[in-house]
């Protein structure tokens, strides 16, 4: 369903923040037109900054982007089980430049908190009244001994859908059949909770279908993971796991030992070495641990690997008048989800019209709910709505669940429909 959207939908959509936040203002035009700048038009920062301009289409909306195209990470795990191409997840930005949204395609480089400017490596110079920062993640690549930026062009950890994403198709495609996958999930917190199980499942669906001697072996440096018992259920229905057979092996790490945590890649003969495994593959994919994209640290926006953020607003609690939203924020009490991403673009773009009109912003909702395609008509969810604590303290679960352990075929059927439903949804309401 592609859903039109109007000031009014929107207001319906952000829940009550908006409601207060955007209804209850007068219109910002009655002076110079307001600046606000949003750096990074991934899911959250393309979310804020055509939600922005549609709450109130006088301010004064540039979004800075690295890339022409933003390829989602949702559905890329279907491009590597060869269910979809990379073409049907790549995303321009024609539709935000219809709203009115001032799209410039170069990469920020400095914030000046001071003075209020974003400095770009293209040499411009850009003022704001608020700033938006929605970077995603980088990744901590000093973690793992022999893998770093230029060894992900060959071992690719597809954790930023793109080229990698391709890469790594082509080298399954490549595969013998018999052939080995070692993937190796990233420690908590990552990007994507449900991630890697739903690329070593579709993983699992097309070698099932072209290459069944092969087997998928998950090197996890985690006891558990998202959605365990249904991806547990999923490969039991459709790989055999459990059994002698089974396509996919996961080998965990009990809490407190470090049997699964990655220590080297040696590239050359594609071989991990764990606490206490070493595994030769013929395709390895390594997803290192992460941390806020490198413009957050460059701002001095972090804490740690994460940057602090007030969650009524998502203010930095660093640096004034600056928006951290997105996988880089530490959003409480949320995942770091693209449907998440969304929903806090939505509050923030709400707080900061409010705020700089001179409103106190309301009463944020947030939502989020992640789709996972186990396989074959066999999709699973997770699904939560969420209020902000009294005391502001977290973002509180109000009401939510998964998918039931005893759905039916139909049922799990469905929820892949959902799934491309939610996908067609989403990506329509950030870039259409
Ligand atoms: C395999 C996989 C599957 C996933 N599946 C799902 C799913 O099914 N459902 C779901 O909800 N989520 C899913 N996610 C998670 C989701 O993709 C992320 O949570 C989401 O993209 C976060 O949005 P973001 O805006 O914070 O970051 P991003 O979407 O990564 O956007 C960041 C943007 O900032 C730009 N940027 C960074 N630095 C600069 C700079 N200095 N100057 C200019 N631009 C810059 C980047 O180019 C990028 O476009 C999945 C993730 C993965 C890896």
């Amino acid at each position: 369903m592609n859903m039109k959207i109007t000031r009014r939908n929107f207001v319906k959509g952000a829940g009550a923040a908006t409601a207060v936040g955007i209804i209850g203002a007068p219109t910002l035009a009655l002076g110079a037109s307001k600046k606000v700048v949003v750096v990074g038009g991934g899911t959250a920062g393309a979310t804020a900054a055509k939600y922005l301009k549609m709450a109130d289409s006088s301010i004064d909306v540039t979004l800075i982007e690295a890339n022409k195209n933003y390829y989602t990470c949702y559905m890329s795990n279907e491009v590597l089980g060869g269910n979809r191409t990379i073409d049907s997840i790549r995303f321009g930005y024609t539709g935000l430049a219809k709203h009115g949204v001032n799209v410039v395609n170069d990469i920020v480089i400095g914030i000046d908190a001071g003075a209020r400017v974003v400095k770009t490596k293209g040499g411009k110079s850009f003022s704001y009244d608020r700033c938006i920062v929605a970077p995603g993640i980088d990744f901590k690549w000093e973690s793992i001994e022999g893998y770093d930026a230029k060894v992900a062009e060959d071992i690719p950890h597809a954790w930023k859908a793109g080229s990698q994403t391709v890469t790594l198709r082509k080298q399954l495609e490549a595969m013998k059949d018999g052939g080995t996958v070692a993937i190796c999930p990233p420690p908590n917190p990552f990007r994507c909770p449900p991630g890697p199980y739903e690329r070593a499942s579709q993983i699992a669906d097309y070698l099932k279908r072209k290459k069944p001697k092969s087997k998928i072996i998950i090197l996890d440096p985690k006891p558990k993971f998202s959605k365990m018992g249904l991806f547990v259920q999923g490969w039991k229905d459709l790989y055999g796991y459990g059994t002698a057979d089974s396509m996919i092996d996961w080998q965990g790490t009990p809490k407190g030992s470090d049997d699964n945590v990655l220590k080297s890649v040696n590239a050359k003969t594609r071989t991990v070495t764990t606490g206490f495994n070493e595994v030769t593959a013929d395709v390895l994919n390594v997803i290192p641990a992460q941390k806020a994209g490198k413009i957050a640290f460059a701002a001095g926006l972090t804490k740690g690997d994460w940057c602090p953020i007030n969650l009524h607003t998502f203010e930095s609690t660093i640096h004034k008048n600056i928006h951290v939203i997105g996988d880089a924020s530490i959003a409480k009490g949320m995942p770091k989800s693209g449907y998440a991403a969304n929903s806090e673009a939505k509050v923030c773009a709400a707080s900061v019209a409010a705020l700089l009109s001179g409103q106190e912003p309301g009463t944020p909702a947030y939502v989020n709910t992640c789709y996972s395609i186990v396989g074959k008509d066999y999709g699973i969810s997770v699904a939560a709505v969420y209020r902000l604590a009294e005391d502001g303290s977290k973002i509180t679960k109000v009401s939510g669940g998964l998918t039931a352990k005893d759905a039916s075929a139909e049922t799990r059927k469905r929820e892949v429909q959902y799934a491309y439903s939610w996908f067609q949804n989403i990506t329509n309401d950030i870039f259409g």
